[in-house]
């Protein structure tokens, strides 16, 4: 539509030629061109090209409505959003109106009263497309009248007939119509709700304390659920089950290149940020593997799952470890080093339902996986049959002393008493720096112990190695 020339009455818009057409039209045609224009339809979800994406797509084109499987973190409640791309800019709507009645074809009493006293001068409004987005996460005490509505007894005893459209307060998904409507965890919602959102869906109309009200709504109905409630019998009622048309099953990246690329577009970040930072390569991929070993872990409950922000969290608590050190000491950068990782505890506890209930076992738990993430990541850089001279000044008696709050200077005298520890540190690829250098010092450390080719104590903080 153009600026200027917009219609503002009923009138304009009949001679200016638009047909409003229903929202699934309008989502299938705009898909249409889109994928015909090669456009990115939904930006900033990554990991799903092959697997959700075209899903998605084959639902809009049949003008299914979608529920989403799937566990917690798996960007289910950004893809329902995001299906705003695929609405118009903007639509006509008649001026006022509540639940966004089309121009040309009002479904609500008052619209239709003043449509047929004003005729073509009726005025109309223009609705941006963010606009006819709702969302409501249902919980056990949703009611009828927070998504539906609810007649309002003072008119009902000011003698108006009991079926009157004017009575009625409008919920949340009439206020949505001619858009898109997200219930997040479908199953949690009371089943008498969900008689009323199927009858809604399928038959136009609805019963609100005991009165029928034809309500034929235009609305995208999206759903997310978790696999368990929704398999599990009786949480969600057959008939509304078999009237969502495409069921989609979201998943957790499956590629660490995926984990990462997410974890670096979510990480908050802060616009007084003066500390200079600089995460390694190998960090990122043991924050990363972390996240992927406790998708696996039997000792964590799997049925809720391992969200990707357990990784984005655990990412920003070690870079900020880094900062509160840099800052300590007054270092010029900022790098998350091997001793920042056992500060992920706070990130990740709160984040993972473990099979047990022990507070020690949940500190074991972590550790392990942080250990195992740790092993598997540096064996993917380094070749243990090339350590032998890395090794050899430990046999001769050397004692390494390292810590989260360790100055970088020190690092590098480290390095200057181990033969062939430089060329290891190429192998990690960090920049120049003390900062860098002290990172890649402890990666390397810790790989050896884990490798078994050195031992570790913990001291007053402090990791000693030796042979
Ligand atoms: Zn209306």
């Amino acid at each position: 539509m153009e600026g200027q020339n917009k219609a503002r009455t009923v009138g304009e818009l009949r001679a200016s030629g638009y047909t409003p057409v229903p929202v699934r039209e309008e989502m299938r045609r705009n898909l249409i061109a889109m994928i015909r224009a090669k456009k990115e339809i939904f930006p900033g979800i990554i990991g799903y090209a092959d697997t959700v994406i075209p899903q998605i797509e084959n639902a809009i084109i049949s003008g299914q409505d979608i529920i989403f499987l799937g566990e917690r973190g798996q960007a289910k409640s950004r893809i329902m959003r995001s299906l705003v791309n695929l609405l118009d800019e903007e639509i006509p709507i008649l001026k006022g109106c509540e639940i966004n009645d089309n121009p040309f074809a009002p479904i609500c009493r008052q619209c239709r009263d003043r449509l047929s006293e004003e005729g073509g001068a009726t005025e109309i409004a223009w609705l941006p497309r963010h606009e006819r987005y709702g969302e409501k996460l249902a919980t056990p005490d949703t009611t009828i009248a927070d998504l539906i509505g609810d007649v309002d007894p003072i008119k009902i005893a000011e003698g108006r007939y009991l079926s009157d459209e004017l009575t009625i307060h409008y919920g949340l998904i009439p206020r949505t119509n001619r858009g898109v409507f997200a219930i997040n965890e479908l199953p949690d919602l009371a089943e008498r709700l969900q008689v009323g959102l199927f009858n809604l869906m399928e038959e136009r109309d609805i019963q609100i304390r005991g009165y029928y009200i034809r309500l034929p709504l235009d609305v995208y109905l999206v759903a997310s659920a978790n696999p368990e409630d929704y398999t599990s019998r009786g949480r969600i009622i057959t008939p509304l089950k078999d009237r969502y048309g495409a069921q989609v099953r979201t998943h957790y990246p499956t590629t660490i290149e995926d984990e990462i690329s997410i974890m670096e577009m979510e990480r908050r970040r802060f616009k007084d940020d003066e500390i200079e930072s600089y995460t390694p390569r190998y960090m990122k991929e043991i924050t990363a593997e972390v996240t992927h070993l406790a998708r696996e872990s039997p000792d964590i409950n799997q049925s809720s799952g391992v969200s990707v922000r357990v990784s984005i969290a655990d990412y920003e608590t070690v870079l900020s470890n880094a900062i509160r050190r840099a800052v300590t000491l007054r270092e010029k950068l900022a790098v998350p080093r091997i001793s920042d990782l056992p500060h992920i505890y706070s990130s990740i506890v709160g984040k993972i339902e473990l099979e047990g209930f022990e507070d020690t076992k949940q500190e074991k738990v972590i550790e392990n996986l942080t250990r195992k993430a740790v092993l598997n990541v540096f064996n993917r850089y380094y070749h243990m049959d090339r350590m032998e001279v890395v090794v050899a000044p430990f046999d001769k008696g050397l004692v390494v002393e390292v810590s989260d709050t360790l100055d970088s200077q020190s690092y590098l005298a480290i390095v200057r008493q181990i033969t062939g520890m430089k060329d290891m540190i190429k192998v990690a690829s960090v920049p120049d720096r003390p900062e860098a250098i002290a990172s890649a010092v402890e990666f390397i450390l810790e790989g050896l112990y884990l490798n078994k080719r050195l031992s570790k104590t913990k001291s007053e903080g402090k990791n000693v190695y030796r042979r």
